[in-house]
């Protein structure tokens, strides 16, 4: 469960396997930034501490496919993988192969960042934590809001960030570079937007979580699908406008509607352009939005006054 890009936002994830430097996943650079073969895992540099493994898990959901971090600071041996992502054996030897694994870390649990765990732990022996217990493994402990973990030479601050998922959070290095990274899962994407997954997680909870990322100031941004962007301050003000342009469209539609309309109906108004393969997740989106205007946006906010 991750974008959803739909009108008013440019269609941009249909370009599996290509990266914003038009490298293909073998690096073989293609005059037109498509993909001619795929040799298999390539580790990129994606920050100073951080390197990334693409996993071959590309879809309309996904974008390009999961990024599995790696993360290491200079002449340290061990490194840290974040996301595993699909249990895919050739991917998941390339993160064991890395250096010695030392810790695991999920920024939430859904398949396309979990399946793998298991796998990489037996490989590896490394432990992994997650937010959820469930999600924990070897070991590993749950995850605290405003832990900080130290591991493969890398400061690593743990901040809970709720929305896309309850038990979403995001890792921020301050040390890797001038402004820092934050390793952003999906709670920021490199592309699109970010579905909801409702009612699990909630708009309430996402606004607060984007409040709490602005307060980083303009770290790197190391999200997991698509690329690595330059700012965070930048991709959190893009969000927030395109929250509040998704929130006037559902008024409008309500508006025309009546205030009782369903989530269907809703959906249809809003996103009518999307194609069958996202019409789950427009819903969900939908049904998010219908919540937080209707009152009960989660995160113990109010919602606010129409307009
Ligand atoms: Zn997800």
């Amino acid at each position: 469960m991750l974008s959803l890009v739909a009108n008013p936002r440019p269609l941009l994830f249909y370009s599996a396997g290509v990266h914003r430097d038009g490298l293909g996943r073998d690096g073989s650079k293609c005059k037109d930034g498509s993909v001619t073969s795929v040799s298999g895992p390539v580790l990129r540099r994606s920050s100073g501490l951080t390197r990334f493994i693409l996993a071959p898990n590309p879809g309309p959901m996904s974008l390009d496919g999961t990024n599995s971090y790696v993360l290491r600071a200079p002449e340290q041996a061990s490194v840290v993988v974040v996301d595993p992502g699909p249990e895919d054996e050739t991917h998941l030897r390339a993160l064991a192969g890395t250096g010695a694994v030392e810790l695991i870390l999920v920024t939430h649990r859904h398949a396309d960042h979990t399946a793998g765990s298991g796998r990489l732990h037996q490989l590896t022996g490394a432990p992994v934590r997650a937010m959820d217990p469930n999600h924990c493994q070897g070991g590993g402990e749950p995850l605290g809001h405003g832990e900080m973990v130290r591991a493969a030479g890398v400061d690593i601050t743990v901040l809970a960030t709720p929305g896309h998922t309850s038990d979403s959070v995001c890792f921020y290095l301050p040390a890797d570079g001038q402004a820092g990274s934050v390793l952003t899962g999906d709670t920021i994407l490199g592309r699109g937007t970010t579905v909801l997954d409702y009612p699990d997680g909630t708009l309430g909870d996402y606004l607060a979580s984007l409040d709490q990322l602005a307060a980083l100031g303009a770290p790197t941004v190391l999200p997991a699908h698509g690329p690595v962007l330059p700012s965070l301050a930048a991709v959190v003000r893009d969000y927030r406008t395109h929250r509040e342009e998704r929130l006037a469209q559902i008024r409008a539609a309500l508006r025309r509607l009546g205030p009782d309309a369903s989530v269907g109906e809703v959906a249809d108004a809003v996103y009518a352009d999307v194609g069958p393969s996202v019409r789950r997740a427009a819903e969900l989106s939908v049904a998010a939005q219908l919540t937080y205007l209707r009152g009960g946006g989660g995160g113990g906010q109010a919602a606010p006054a129409g307009r």
